[in-house]
């Protein structure tokens, strides 16, 4: 058996990110361009780790450097609708994927106070936006009320 088929073993960084890139379909979460050698992928944390964020890959997407770098401390909801604002295409549903798949990993391990009001709001927000070109009656997204 090799180490990594361990159970419990924690999958090396590069090996974690690939894993996160094919999990969103070879793109930028945030801007939805296609990864390769001119767009290379880098570790983007849901909860900054400044914020309290896990060091866990549940709480890793994957980003290109530019997103990764202007996004900064910013909150996912925030730099969402800024990508939005900038005629992006961020992926609204992995988004959501993934945020659900952090929140779900905390309930199961227990601990991290400082990320779970900080991932319990930016669900809230998520919930309550949809993307700008999408109808809203599709994917579930809430129509934001008049
Ligand atoms: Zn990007």
């Amino acid at each position: 058996m090799s180490a990594a088929a361990q159970p419990g073993h924690q999958p090396a960084r590069a090996e974690r990110l690939a894993l996160a890139v094919s999990r969103q379909g070879g793109t930028c979460l945030w801007c939805g361009r296609e990864f390769g050698a001119l767009v290379p992928a880098t570790t983007d944390h849901l909860v900054p780790r400044v914020k309290g964020g896990p060091s866990w890959p549940e709480n890793e997407v994957a980003a290109c450097r530019r997103c990764n770098g202007q996004r900064g401390h910013t909150t996912p909801a925030d730099w969402y609708a800024e990508c939005e604002r900038r005629g992006w295409h961020p992926d609204a549903a992995a988004l959501r994927a993934a945020l659900d798949a952090l929140d779900a990993a905390v309930s199961a391990r227990g601990g991290q106070r400082r990320a779970r009001p900080y991932l319990a709001a930016q669900r809230r927000r998520l919930a309550r936006m949809r993307p700008a070109d999408e109808p809203a009656d599709r994917r579930g997204w809430q129509t934001p009320r008049p």
